[in-house]
């Protein structure tokens, strides 16, 4: 009998990505195939985020494409999950006819029994928070700990779930509720499973990462117990907030030799005025203040970050300092966006008043002033040395593979005989884009 199949169409952020190889794993374990052709699937998740702009409009659009799945009768179940399915809830059951299955961040364990009552006809909508201990088992309960999900080389773990800081732009916090740690041992556990089935690269996730705290450990406590572990060649996290950044942090990382020399730092806006409309907690000179002391102990350190451009009332001089320290960071990479008004949220009750135009101009030169940046960077990293971890094979070029160096660069390294997980030293020639071309220094089994 073929095997039944399952497609999962992601937006946003490297958490839904998360979450979305996480839904893969119950659709395998419950039988399912996984596959890249919504048509061939017989259940399609539309896992979405509502924190770029339009996100709703974005899901009803691919919904109303959607649709023609079911044409002439076919039997396919059609799911949202995610943030906006958090917030629009039964909205979506109401306006969508196609869709059967609604369920936000905190549900997707349910995947099988959501999908049994589908079958039987019914339309499901579970958006119902998990709290306490119930929310925090249900990061990986204990029964499915060895079903760990690896792409490629790199396993992905939540560590904290929500988020308590209600920057005024955000929606988080709404979405995916109040944050919760999961406890030390059950990540070592699941990082642990995770470097048995090949995990090279271990990323811990967290919408506010360095918030975690559980039985009286905190983030620094996990990062050190996690770059400790036997196998693992290199540790990553995401997000870190400023304003929970320390100098104690900054010196685990210089010293650990397996976390990266790669930070994303967001600082939003370079106006402290806007920064406390922000609700950000910190202060520009705070950011500055950690930034200066991290690379003087570590001066490989890569940092990239996330700029919001024209948030209300935001000035021209204001604006000024936003540049003002992205000259003075030099950022390996920036995220930057309009401002957009999140409905919920404590900014949707400010006036949205600086004009698109602005913002556009505003944007246009961030993007201007980082792509001058990263061209003098890209030039000034010819002749250095890196160790790149493998993670692919390059799309166009036959026998050329692509990687990652340690401050989180992307590079093109000749050798089809590689393998996704070689950790291999080269040399960078130059780029080609915003990609670094290299040469291999020695052959792989001198450097494995
Ligand atoms: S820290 Fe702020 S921006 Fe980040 S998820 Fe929490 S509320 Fe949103």
């Amino acid at each position: 009998m073929p095997a039944k199949r399952a497609h999962i169409q992601t937006f946003g952020c490297q958490m839904n990505e998360h979450d979305s190889q996480r839904m893969a794993k119950i659709l395998e374990s419950a039988g399912y195939e996984m596959t890249g052709d919504p048509a061939q699937a017989q259940v399609v998740l539309v896992n979405t985020c509502s924190v770029r702009e339009n996100p709703e409009n974005k899901v009803y659009s691919l919904l109303g494409r959607l649709r023609s799945l079911k044409k002439g009768g076919a039997r396919v179940i059609i799911g949202v999950a995610g943030c906006v399915a958090q917030q629009e809830g039964e909205a979506i059951l109401h306006r969508e006819k196609c869709v059967d299955l609604v369920f936000g961040p905190d549900n997707y364990f349910d995947l099988p029994d959501m999908i049994a009552a589908a079958e039987r006809g019914e339309r499901v909508l579970n958006t119902e928070w998990l709290s306490g201990r119930q929310k925090v088992r249900n990061f990986i309960p204990e029964e499915r700990m060895e079903q760990v999900a690896l792409e490629g080389c790199k396993g992905y773990i939540a560590i904290t779930k929500g988020c308590d800081n209600f920057c005024s732009f955000c929606i988080v916090p709404y979405t995916r509720g109040r944050e919760v740690s999961r406890e030390m041992d059950n990540i070592l556990r699941e990082a642990r499973t995770m470097l048995e089935q090949g995990a090279k690269e271990i990323w811990l996730l967290g919408q506010n990462v360095n918030s975690y705290t559980a039985d009286g450990a905190g983030f620094y406590e996990l990062l050190d117990a996690v770059s400790r572990l036997d196998g693992l060649r290199r540790l990553r996290f995401t997000s870190p907030h400023p304003n929970d950044w320390n100098n104690r942090l900054s010196e685990l990382m210089a010293e650990r030799p397996a976390i990266c020399n790669h930070l994303h730092l967001p600082f939003q806006a370079g106006g402290n005025r806007v920064l406390a409309l922000m609700r950000r907690r910190h202060t520009i000179e705070d950011y500055l203040e950690k930034v200066r002391y991290m690379r003087a102990i570590n001066p490989q350190l890569e940092i990239s970050t996330d700029i919001i451009v024209g948030f209300p009332t935001e000035s021209d001089e204001e604006f000024a300092w936003t540049l003002r320290v992205m000259d003075e960071v030099r950022f390996s990479q920036v995220f930057a966006f309009k401002y957009s008004v999140r409905p919920g949220t404590r900014a949707a009750g400010m006036e949205d008043d600086v004009p698109r135009e602005v913002k556009e101009e505003r944007l246009a030169r961030v993007l201007e002033l980082q792509e001058r940046i990263t061209e003098e960077q890209l030039r000034a990293l010819a002749g250095s040395r890196h160790d790149v971890l493998i993670d692919g094979a390059h799309l166009r070029r036959q026998g050329v593979m692509n990687g990652r160096t340690e401050g989180f660069r992307p590079v093109s390294v000749p050798g089809g005989e590689l393998e996704i997980g070689d950790l291999v030293p080269v040399r960078i020639t130059g780029y080609r884009n915003h990609w670094l071309e290299a040469e291999r220094l020695v052959n792989l089994s001198a450097s494995a």
